[in-house]
């Protein structure tokens, strides 16, 4: 039975890369996107792989995908919650509205997704949830309060309903990437990313396929002892 992967943020970044590990795996993958429609149509067209648009951050644009996605391919039983934002500033600078921005997305966006596909989950004794957070979640990061603290929300939402899902064959973990070479990392000045690499004692940044071969690992029936956990996948840079 070929299982149904669904990735939020699945046409960029670490989220096209978990798509397509996925793919290659044997899933088959739904990839989400919250507007750039031009990024998920050359995702399309490279990879062959099913595209869907709405806002993670819209409880009821989820319910209404999700069941878009399972009428087209079957029921969800990997998700991975990796669309994320950044909207980074002092805190004494940093505004309500970017404040709610990422809350929405990196944390609303992980309940708005996981909520609709987890009585199915419980049902057929079966899922598996991934959330991508971020080193930032678990050092903290100054000019990212608002990120730093969603993304930690995201380490203790999966360790609670880690222990809800156990007893019904669903596992749930997290993944705190450390600094990768997307678009989000590139679009740093260079003189600060310059001074990220200074701090990772592998000497580089990480490639989105060393994230996606983590999920592929957690996604895959091999990791079913495995649910409640940090994966730290960062070069060194922070040890826990
Ligand atoms: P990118 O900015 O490259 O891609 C983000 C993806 O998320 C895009 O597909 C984007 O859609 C989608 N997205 C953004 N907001 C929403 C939303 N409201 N609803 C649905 N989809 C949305 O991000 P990265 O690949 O760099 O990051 C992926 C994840 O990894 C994030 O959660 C990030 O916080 C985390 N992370 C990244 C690190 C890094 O170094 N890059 C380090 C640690 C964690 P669209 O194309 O339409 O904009």
């Amino acid at each position: 039975m070929t299982r149904v992967a669904l990735v939020t943020g699945g046409t960029r970044g670490i989220g096209a890369a978990i798509s397509i590990a996925l793919q290659d795996a044997g899933y088959k993958v739904a990839a989400t996107y919250a507007g750039n429609d031009d990024a998920a149509a050359a995702f399309t067209k490279d990879t062959g792989i099913a595209t869907y648009k709405w806002s993670v951050a819209d409880y009821d644009a989820c319910v209404a995908g999700i069941a878009q996605v399972e009428s087209d391919l079957g029921p969800v039983e990997i998700l991975v919650n990796n669309a994320g934002i950044t909207r980074d500033g002092m805190f004494h600078k940093m505004t309500r509205e970017q404040w709610q921005e990422v809350m929405d997305t990196n944390l609303n966006g992980v309940f708005n997704m996981t909520h609709p596909v987890w009585n199915g989950m419980r049902e057929r004794k079966f899922g598996r949830v991934i959330n991508i957070s971020s080193i930032n979640g678990q050092k903290g990061q100054m000019g990212q309060a608002n990120y730093s603290a969603a993304k930690a929300g995201d380490i203790g939402f999966t360790k609670a309903l880690a222990q809800e899902g156990a007893f019904k064959g669903i596992t749930v973990n997290t993944i705190c990437p450390g600094y990768i070479g997307t678009e989000m990392v590139m679009a740093v000045p260079e003189k600060v990313r310059d001074s990220i690499i200074a701090q990772i004692p592998v000497g580089r940044l990480g490639e989105a396929d060393e994230i996606a071969r983590c999920v592929t690992f957690l996604a895959s029936d091999d990791s079913g002892f495995i649910t409640g956990s940090t994966l730290t996948a960062n070069g060194g840079q922070y040890l826990t």
